[in-house]
């Protein structure tokens, strides 16, 4: 059934990818963002779609959009410069932000679906990530202002559907890239990528021992309409379960782009998790759900996106 659908953070990598998918499926989309991370040249595609449009909006102020029949709420800095950079914003935008959706998809009697993270499970002590495994959470450091709003935003998420009804969905995402990520945001692949085809040397934080998983983004995006039709409640991990080192990584870019590049070593950010991996049994077996595309794939599906941004 056709829907006017609202997401939040329209102006983002996921978020505009999200628009672009719901709008291919014939359904009304209301984009918001405020443009504290996104930018409007992620959605500049859509300006002639009538079944586009768009409010400058920050969700920690609450309005009114109007009846719609589902949320997808997307609206955070994610990268963790940005959300270092922005701290008081991110808590901000996880807390009153998500509240404030929540009570207009209370109103509407909207479903909703929010976008959590494997942040949530901090640096973890289980490997891979279960949605059952509670995190392993420093509360103070400077990755908290990220990760406590996501948890805050699941236990508010949670409280709407216990004690409210709305009908919910709590999806934690897992490291996922492509077109449209931010040159600038300082995130391990697009840096990687920029700094490569540049000829500059690839920064690889600490000793590139630690492990993360790199999920393509249209394997995202489909995983996240599957989980948009089906009624669970409880979060479900979403990502790609090939785990690599960040050392393979860089030479994954370097091999991908044909690039000389040196390889030079940085201090670790404090609390960076050591290792990250989704277990995704349950995406898989709920929703049918596998990723289909490998990081090789993947980063050349996005070369030219990362040519034509730093040209
Ligand atoms: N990283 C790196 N070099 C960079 C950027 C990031 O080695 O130029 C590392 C970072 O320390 C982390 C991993 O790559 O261990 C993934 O970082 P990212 O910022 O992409 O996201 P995170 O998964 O930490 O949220």
């Amino acid at each position: 059934m056709l829907q006017r659908v609202l997401v939040t953070g329209a102006a983002g990598f996921l978020g505009s990818h999200l628009c672009d998918a719901l709008l291919a499926e014939g359904h009304t989309v209301v984009g918001v963002d405020n443009f504290c991370t996104g930018h409007a040249s992620n959605l500049s595609h859509l300006a002639s779609e009538p079944r586009f449009s768009f409010l400058e909006q920050d969700i920690c102020k609450p309005f009114d959009s109007g009846e719609v029949s589902f949320l997808f709420n997307f609206a955070s800095p994610a990268s963790p410069v940005d959300y270092t950079r922005l701290g008081v914003e991110t808590l901000l935008v996880g807390s009153a932000g998500t509240i404030n959706m929540l009570d207009l998809a209370r109103r509407y009697g909207a479903r909703f679906l929010h976008a959590s993270t494997s942040e949530c499970y901090g640096d973890p002590d289980v490997h891979p990530q279960i949605e059952a495994y509670w995190g392993h959470v420093n509360p103070i450091g400077p990755r908290s202002v990220y990760d406590e709003a996501k948890r805050f935003s699941e236990a508010a998420v949670m409280a709407y559907h216990r004690y409210y009804g709305v009908d919910t969905r709590l999806l934690r995402i897992f490291n996922t890239y492509g077109p449209r990520l931010q040159i600038d945001d300082g995130r391990v692949l697009s840096n990687f990528m920029v700094q490569a085809l540049r000829g500059e040397p690839l920064t690889i934080y600490g000793d590139g021992s630690q492990t993360r998983s790199f999920c393509y983004v249209s394997d995202l995006i489909d995983g996240i309409l599957r989980l948009s039709r089906s009624d669970e409640h409880l979060p479900v991990n979403m990502g790609n379960p090939v785990e690599w080192t960040i050392l393979e990584c860089a030479k994954e870019v370097l091999a991908v782009t044909g690039s000389s590049s040196d390889i030079v070593l940085k201090p670790l950010p404090q609390d960076d998790p050591t290792r990250r991996c989704p277990d995704i049994t349950k995406a898989r077996t709920l929703l049918g759900w596998e990723p289909e595309i490998n990081l090789r794939q993947g980063l050349l599906k996005s070369l030219q996106y990362f040519k034509s941004e730093i040209a």
